[in-house]
């Protein structure tokens, strides 16, 4: 591997189309029906997971390419302090919770929000539908071998899947032209990006317009959890808000500061924007 990529090329100035893109993504959003409520400045889609499903069906098929996203509470905080990072995200065509603190954070300040979707979970339901629509994806990210496996996983389940390519996520930039070229030779429709936040979010916008898959979409840690290497914990603590415990209890020298500081800081941070909200609606 020739290094992560730095986050210094990806600084204000090195994508020239970013006025258009506002005009192509930001105001035209085609799902009249997704709702977006803008919580702590990121516009954030009110779609449940089979909603879900059904946008990125029918952006699939668009002849307009398509950029997908999620948030959770680190997003949330990296948003705060990274305006470009909040930028693209309030480009992005779709951006849907996949953390659970976004879904309550984002009700405690009143807006309904349908529930979280996390890739993890969702991900093998949705290839069963890619499948039966005959959509072709691409695995990007993760360590080497890793995208890979989780290919072969889902199409030993799946087994009319088309996984047209792989890639791992460790590469340099010399590297970049032949794996985009690699990625637009296997004809992909869906082009999977799991790089984490908000890395793939950068690469996906400047790599864009290179890019021939119809739908771009970061999905983080993905290919960890359905190649099998990173456990998902109990049930129990995944669908009652702890997953962040399960990740930290697998990761804790890389996660501690995310979960620990970082869920604290979030906490704090949407009671705050609650008490604010309170004020500015009832004192005159
Ligand atoms: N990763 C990558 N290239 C990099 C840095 C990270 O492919 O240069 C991968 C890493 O191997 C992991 C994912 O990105 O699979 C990050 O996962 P994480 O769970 O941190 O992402 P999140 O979903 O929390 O944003």
């Amino acid at each position: 591997m020739d290094g992560n990529y730095n986050m210094n090329a990806f600084q204000p100035g090195h994508d020239p189309d970013d006025s258009n893109r506002e005009k192509d993504y930001g105001n035209s959003c085609a799902f009249s029906s997704a709702r977006r409520v803008d919580f702590m400045g990121v516009k954030v889609h009110d779609v449940d997971r089979q909603q879900l499903l059904q946008h990125v069906l029918f952006m699939s098929k668009e002849k307009q390419q398509r950029l997908v996203t999620y948030v959770n509470a680190d997003c949330m905080l990296i948003a705060r302090k990274n305006l470009d990072y909040r930028r693209i995200l309030n480009l992005t065509d779709l951006v849907y919770p996949d953390g659970i603190g976004v879904v309550w954070g984002a009700r405690l300040w009143g807006y309904s929000m349908a529930g979280r979707s996390t890739a993890a979970d969702f991900m093998p339901l949705f290839c069963r539908s890619f499948a039966e629509h005959g959509l072709r994806l691409f695995f990007l990210g993760a360590k080497p071998g890793v995208a890979e496996e989780a290919a072969q996983r889902l199409v030993a389940e799946i087994p009319d899947l088309k996984v047209v390519g792989t890639h791992h996520g460790y590469f340099g930039k010399e590297q970049q032209p032949e794996i985009i070229a690699q990625i637009n030779k296997s004809e992909a429709d869906i082009l999977l990006v799991g790089f984490g936040a908000p890395l793939q979010e950068f690469w996906i916008h400047k790599h864009k317009d290179m890019l021939a898959p119809g739908l771009l979409w970061g999905v983080g840690g993905l290919f960890d959890f359905l190649s099998g290497r990173t456990p998902r914990g109990p049930r129990l603590l995944v669908d009652h808000g702890f997953e962040w415990l399960c990740r930290l209890a697998a990761e804790p020298g890389r996660l501690w500061q995310r979960y620990l500081v970082g869920n604290l800081m979030f906490i704090v941070l949407v009671l705050h924007g609650r008490i604010m909200r309170f004020f500015k609606n009832h004192v005159p």
